[in-house]
């Protein structure tokens, strides 16, 4: 009996499963495996949010194997050893994967390339990510795009990959040992209590139709606001793979075609988010370096001066900046923050506290369910004025205005800002006088706007006088 492996990896669904399908359409057998982590040197890029939304999603990726016919079988430690292990106890002859775009997670795949080269098993990863991976969406002279508006028109002129089918039948051999289901207390790990979404490919696709049915058509028009729950809240499932790009972005397509001019025109601009996705994840697998330096290398070096004292002030909410601090609480008590509120706390900490985006970088990613190396790094290097943007360093955000344009109605500034309830509303959409607080528990806005953005100007003119303009 022909049997091979299948490598749970981002990938925790039965439906269009890209390496999963050809596992089973290869063999009389598959192995269905995921590894856990031992979580040593991981503390830089996650957290107790996002392992406890891996944890769900396991327990529910089993549930479906076992709807099929089989289970999961979970291992604990070094991937590539735990895999060769399990080659061994079920005789596999391949080992069937879906591509990752991170550089940890490739460098994985080049030692268990080599280990199976060395084993005489055959390795056979799959494209699933992506709709577009790193090498198709090129220039006219075959180069990597830069900047993603001419990405994005190359992308959509590419021919789309088929969505896949749901697995409906998996022979697992018989006597393969597996660990009990995971829970975060397996890393010792307590995550946020509030509004953490449930894990796991049912949850997710209860989430994927219910957007597609009322959420997509006016998604354009409100997915600005803050206090407004208009976006899709899909990103942790891309993610993690609870579902597959292909399906959801032929579903947008779909709807689109259904939509009047107007819901047409939203459910496009739905899928350019999809495309941002995509255009970071390929600046990831050709520029992997960008984990540690700035994109754009007029910047690379450059000085950040702010106080680390700030950086803490930052993290929990206590800047004085009321769209700043309602932010971070709300990252703090769920794991997620609204987009828009991303770009003002990223730039602020930048460009309003002069501290490094890498610091910035790590904070979101070990508190975010979502966090996505590649989505995080783009949205802090764009936000410092580092990444890969066509704006100019000089356009920079100010926390005053960007409220009065988004969050004037205090909705979600008092949502997370207990203090500030029975403050009026028009008082956060600019400093307090001098020597006046918004509320007596409350701190005065740690930093001058326009100071600030003198100070940035400086040190980025400084830093291009020295690097070439
Ligand atoms: C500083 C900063 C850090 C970020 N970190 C992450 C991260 O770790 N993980 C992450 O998934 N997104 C990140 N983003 C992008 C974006 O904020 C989130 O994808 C979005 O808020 C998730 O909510 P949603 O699913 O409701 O989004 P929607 O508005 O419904 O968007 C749909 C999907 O498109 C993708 N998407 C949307 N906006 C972007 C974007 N700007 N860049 C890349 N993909 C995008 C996501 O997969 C998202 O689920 C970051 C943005 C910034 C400015």
């Amino acid at each position: 009996m022909k049997t091979v492996i299948h490598w749970f990896r981002r990938d925790l669904r039965v439906t269009d499963n890209t390496s999963l399908n050809a596992a089973v359409a290869s063999a009389e057998a598959v192995v269905p495996v995921y590894i856990l982590s031992t979580w040593k040197n991981a503390h830089r890029w996650t957290g107790p949010n996002r392992q406890h939304f891996l944890c769900e999603s396991l327990a529910s990726l089993d549930e479906s194997l076992r709807g099929v016919g089989g289970s999961l079988v979970v291992r604990s430690g070094d991937a590539v050893d735990e895999l060769m292990h399990l080659v061994a106890e079920s005789g596999a002859v391949e080992i069937h994967f879906n591509r990752d775009p991170d550089p940890h997670g490739r460098a994985v795949e080049a030692r268990l390339e080599e280990a199976c080269r060395l084993a005489g098993i055959a390795v056979v990863p799959h494209k699933d990510v992506a709709i577009h991976e790193r090498d198709e969406v090129l220039t006219g002279a075959g180069e990597t795009f830069r900047v993603f508006t001419p990405y994005s028109k190359a992308w959509a002129k590419l021919p789309k990959p088929a969505v896949g089918v749901r697995v409906k039948e998996l022979v697992v051999p018989v006597g393969i040992s597996s660990l009990p289901l995971p829970d975060v207390s397996h890393w010792e790990l307590k995550p946020a209590s509030a509004g953490v979404l449930e894990g796991g490919e049912k949850a997710a696709r209860a989430r994927m139709a219910s957007f597609l049915n009322s959420g997509i058509a006016r998604y354009g028009v409100l997915r600005d606001m803050p206090s407004v729950p208009a976006t899709s809240r899909l990103s942790q499932d891309l993610r993690y793979g609870l579902l597959s790009i292909r399906e959801l972005h032929e579903a947008c397509m779909k709807k689109a075609e259904e939509l009047d001019a107007e819901g047409r025109v939203s459910a496009m601009k739905y899928v350019a988010e999809l495309i941002w996705r995509e255009f970071y994840m390929q600046i990831l697998w050709n520029y992997p370096e960008v984990l540690e330096r700035e994109f754009n290398l007029k910047y690379h070096g450059m000085i950040w001066p702010g106080n680390p004292e700030a950086f803490e002030r930052w993290k929990f909410g206590q800047t004085g900046f009321p769209i700043v601090d309602a932010a971070m609480r709300e990252l703090l008590e769920t794991g997620f923050m609204h987009n828009r509120t991303r770009m003002i706390t990223a730039m602020f900490l930048t460009k309003d506290l002069h501290l490094d985006w890498r610091l910035g970088e790590s904070w979101f990613m070990q508190q975010l369910v979502d966090g996505e190396i590649a989505s995080n790094n783009g949205g802090w290097q764009w936000s410092a004025g580092t990444g890969a943007d066509a704006a100019p360093y000089f356009r920079i955000q100010n926390p005053w205005s960007q409220t009065k344009r988004y969050a004037a109605d205090g909705v979600y500034i008092k949502k997370w800002i207990p203090e500030l309830r029975e403050v009026d509303p028009s008082k956060f959409l600019e400093p307090p006088a001098p020597g006046m607080r918004l509320a007596a528990n409350y701190p005065t806005p740690m930093v001058d706007h326009a100071a600030a953005r003198d100070v940035t100007l400086d040190m980025f003119k400084i830093a291009l006088s020295e690097r070439g303009s």
